[in-house]
């Protein structure tokens, strides 16, 4: 019955999704106390209290055609407009409702935008490490996944490198900053370089080359680091932000898709997107969602939790020897394998009820990838584990 492409799919399904369930497992085996899940990325600080006050409010208030009905592809005009005037607020642009389209979280809005615009056998290019869905992202839209090879120890994009790898086919690039897996933030000299090398190589090839910002960690930048607001320097780029991490709402699937009117085609280009949603089989964004985010488009979850998560891993572990690089956003920690296969050292991390993710589902082995999105004690009660971990690696423990 299953395709022999969802075949292969089903085998290399989500390493990570795999460690959560063997969370679980050990969980019922030695207590949800004694085992230290660091594989997913759900956040644990909770949505602000404005997000259940708004649905309850909603529900009551609205009426229930417009509340429960169909409406536009791209979602309520009146949302749309909320959220392009508190992107104007910020950015000092001036998009209205037609430069976006809402959709189900940032998976739902990737494959919105491949789907629009990949021609079989296009290549699409990531920088390693990657965001492992990309995969099946890109195959979705019959495009090629091109991958950069990773430049540790910063992670910082290697420009020369990025060029290279960029051909005749390349239809899109993907960027994702603050970064799963590194929480790395591309500074503005990044994108800038980045943008001239794309912006040079269109007129080389005569080509279009969509930059895609994948953007679900935005808000989760620490010590006032800054994200470059990516279509300041690139005409075509799609924004495709999300609200799961932002306001901790996973589960809901809400986010939007941002394309400027700078880009080649912009109003053929949103109709795309439009068509897209409704033939992938979103049809729209929840309606009952995309009310509760206008309402709270600036609200805020309290990410000094997830800082002083980031404070004590980055310090508990460098201190007993692990090399990672530090990092600025979202709520990840890239930890260099101590030994060569990093698969193996996961092995040795689930001996301590340690759970990591090996960074071969990133496109970057010798890395393992730790989710600190969880709670405080967690992280304190986990560090007796890496010590013993690190002694019995010959670390400077
Ligand atoms: N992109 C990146 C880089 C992510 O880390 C995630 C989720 O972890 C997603 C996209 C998907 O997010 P969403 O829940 O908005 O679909």
């Amino acid at each position: 019955m299953i395709s022999d492409a969802m075949k292969e799919q089903v085998v290399k399904s989500s390493v990570i999704r795999q460690m959560f369930e063997e969370g679980n497992r050990l969980a019922q085996l030695y207590g949800a106390e004694n085992v230290f899940d660091f594989s997913l990325g759900n956040p644990n600080v909770a949505a602000p209290d404005s997000i259940n006050d708004s649905i309850v409010n909603i529900v009551k208030t609205t009426e229930t055609t417009k509340l429960h009905g169909y409406m536009n592809n791209t979602g309520f005009p009146d949302v749309r407009v909320k959220i392009a005037d508190i992107i104007n607020k910020r950015f000092g642009t001036g998009y209205n409702e037609t430069n976006i389209c809402m959709c189900v979280g940032a998976a739902g809005g990737m494959n919105v935008i491949l789907k629009a615009i990949i021609n079989p056998g296009d290549e699409v290019l990531v920088m390693a490490p990657f965001f492992g869905e990309y995969r099946g992202y890109v195959s979705n839209a019959g495009a090629k996944l091109v991958v950069v090879p990773p430049n540790p120890p910063t992670f910082r994009p290697d420009v020369e490198l990025f060029a290279k790898h960029i051909t005749e086919k390349t239809k899109a690039v993907i960027i994702n900053t603050p970064n799963n897996p590194t929480g790395v933030i591309y500074s503005e000299e990044d994108i800038k370089n980045i943008a001239a090398v794309l912006d040079e190589k269109k007129k080389e090839y005569g080509t279009d080359i969509a930059l895609i910002s994948d953007e679900p960690y935005r808000e989760l930048a620490y010590e006032g680091a800054q994200v470059p607001f990516i279509p300041d320097h690139y005409d075509d780029t799609f924004v495709c932000y999300s609200y799961s991490k932002s306001l901790s709402l996973p589960g809901e699937r809400i986010g939007y898709i941002l394309v400027s009117d700078k880009m080649k085609h912009a109003g053929d280009v949103m109709t795309a997107l439009s068509v897209a949603t409704r033939i992938l089989g979103f049809v729209n964004a929840p309606s009952l969602m995309q009310l509760v985010v206008a309402e709270n488009a600036e609200a805020e979850v309290n990410i000094e939790a997830y800082d002083k998560n980031r404070k004590a891993l980055y310090d508990g572990l460098t201190k007993l020897g692990f090399e990672c690089v530090y990092p600025e956003g979202a709520f990840y920690l890239f930890v260099k394998s101590p030994i060569e296969d990093e698969k193996d050292f996961c092995e040795i991390a689930k001996r301590e009820n340690i759970l990591l993710v090996p960074g071969g589902a990133f496109g970057c082995p010798g890395y393992v990838r730790i989710a600190y999105c969880v709670a405080y004690d967690t992280i304190i009660n986990s560090m007796e584990g890496f010590e013993k971990i690190a002694k019995s690696l010959g670390l400077n423990a």
